[in-house]
């Protein structure tokens, strides 16, 4: 078969095998695909030998590009020596080494003013949270986020809080496609068909400034969005197991930016009304917002701590659920009282994943990412500027290096695109063609390169995006 052939083979058998997950496949059978063949730092080659910037991250995963030297090495080495063993019932070195790594790391993030690991271990008053000390491994976002609320619940079962079998959670939060996961999620479009499904869960309002649901303005409304949680948890704490939310950005939601405060407002409600505070750092962790947590921007320490994604620099599925000592130690008890955690899944700790995750995290160290990071935030933050000046523009908003573009009708009365519209596609077509890869959320057209790309390689991504919305819009 000539070389343009296997490419004809490649589509046709991908229209004709593949079920695209997000993705309307009656549309995308009348598509050519752009099949990925090759990677290398921020680009991405399809099979017919053109390039792109990754500006998606390959999903919000990719943290140092492609074809990472200390990251493919560390993956080798440990095909070497064996690439998968179940944890269950018996451990890996890596994902040893890796637990150790994550919590010294998250200490040091997280931990100012918080008790050191073994102090205080009974204590269920939780007015202050204690150190993460215990990882949980799984093997993607949503499978930690399940972890997180099943842990939460099971620990006031063995507590004998047995009503606490609610959750509160956000409007526009998404935290993964399986049930519990979308129980706790708020995006209409996507989780309403399958609220027969779900359990109950409070749902608070977003802090999303932009299109305040309160009707207020930051910071005159003095934070009216925690007030309407602080009211929720006040009329039914007893029956709920945690708070759970995306600290600073609602990614999924459309980038969401919440306001200074809001987030260490949570925190102080949680603990205030005894509730546990899950922080979902599934998109926001390893330094995607600027610093390596979302959570330390606020000096927050949640009690429990979702991450996947760029745990190993967005090569392998990973996930980890950290937990404190207490939230431990409720689930300690004899065989027969069935306190164990009963979860676990095929590829938890899988010792690949884990070796390419400490590769990510020395990487972090040798190469200072997160100091480095500064300029090039600042940079994004005055090209940003330009963009937010262009017609049908309604609202530009980023931390770190993740960035949202809110396009709009009518920039005064900031009526939105109807959702068929597409909107946010057209201006991905327009960048794709032109070299760039963005997946939009909506109206939204999200900016979400690695962490390694270059100033130049940024600035590029930026003009594509500035021509693609232009001709978009237009
Ligand atoms: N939580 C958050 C905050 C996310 O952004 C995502 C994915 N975008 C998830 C959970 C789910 O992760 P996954 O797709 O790996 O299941």
């Amino acid at each position: 078969m000539s070389m343009q052939e296997d490419n004809r083979h490649l589509e046709q058998s991908d229209r004709h095998y593949v079920w695209h997950p997000f993705t309307q496949m009656k549309e995308w059978e009348q598509e050519t695909p752009v099949i990925i063949a090759e990677g290398r730092d921020c680009f991405v080659r399809d099979i017919r030998g053109k390039w792109y910037l990754d500006g998606v991250s390959s999903l919000w995963v990719n943290i140092f590009g492609h074809r990472k030297k200390e990251i493919d090495d560390a993956i080798k080495a440990q095909i070497d020596r064996i690439s998968h063993s179940t944890m269950l019932g018996l451990s890996n070195v890596p994902a040893i080494h890796l637990a150790e790594k994550l919590v010294t790391i998250i200490q040091k993030e997280l931990g100012t003013g918080q008790k050191a690991k073994g102090e205080d271990m009974h204590d269920t008053s939780i007015r202050r949270p204690l150190a993460l000390s215990r990882v949980f491994y799984s093997d993607n976002g949503s499978t930690s986020v399940e972890v997180a609320l099943k842990m939460a619940f099971q620990y006031w079962q063995h507590l004998g809080e047995q009503n606490r079998t609610a959750f509160l959670s956000l409007n526009h939060a998404y935290h993964g496609d399986t049930l519990g996961a979308v129980s706790v999620g708020g995006i209409d479009i996507f989780h309403k068909a399958f609220g027969p499904l779900l359990f109950k869960t409070f749902s608070a309002p977003s802090p999303y400034c932009y299109r305040c649901e309160l009707g207020k303005e930051y910071p005159d409304c003095g934070l009216f969005c925690a007030v309407q949680m602080e009211k929720i948890l006040k009329a039914h704490h007893q029956e709920i197991a945690a708070v759970i939310i995306e600290p600073l950005v609602q990614a999924a939601g459309g980038i969401i930016v919440s306001p200074p405060g809001y987030l260490k407002r949570v925190r102080e409600l949680c603990s205030a009304f005894n509730v546990l505070f899950i922080a979902d750092e599934v998109a926001t962790g390893f330094g995607r917002t600027g610093r390596m947590f979302a959570c330390r921007h606020e000096d927050v320490m949640p009690d429990i701590l979702c991450l996947s994604k760029g745990i190993t620099g967005g090569y392998l599925p990973l996930a980890a659920t950290l937990a404190p000592e207490h939230i431990y130690k409720a689930f300690l008890g004899e065989f027969r009282e069935l306190k164990t955690f009963f979860h676990g899944h095929s590829f938890t700790g899988n010792p690949l994943a884990c070796a390419a995750a400490l590769a990510c995290l020395e990487i972090f160290e040798t190469e200072d990412t997160i100091r480095n990071l500064q300029p090039k935030i600042a940079l994004l933050e005055d090209w940003l500027r330009e963009i937010a000046d262009l017609p049908h523009v309604g609202n530009v908003r980023n931390k770190g290096l993740m960035a949202g573009v809110e396009l709009v009708i009518n920039k005064q009365t900031k009526e939105a695109y109807p959702w068929e519209e597409k909107m946010g596609w057209k201006v991905a077509y327009h960048a794709r063609d032109n070299g760039v890869i963005i997946r939009p959320l909506g109206n939204v057209v999200v900016i979400m390169p690695p962490l390694s790309i270059s100033t130049e390689n940024l600035r590029q991504m930026l003009k594509v995006l500035r021509h693609a919305i232009l001709s978009a819009v237009s």
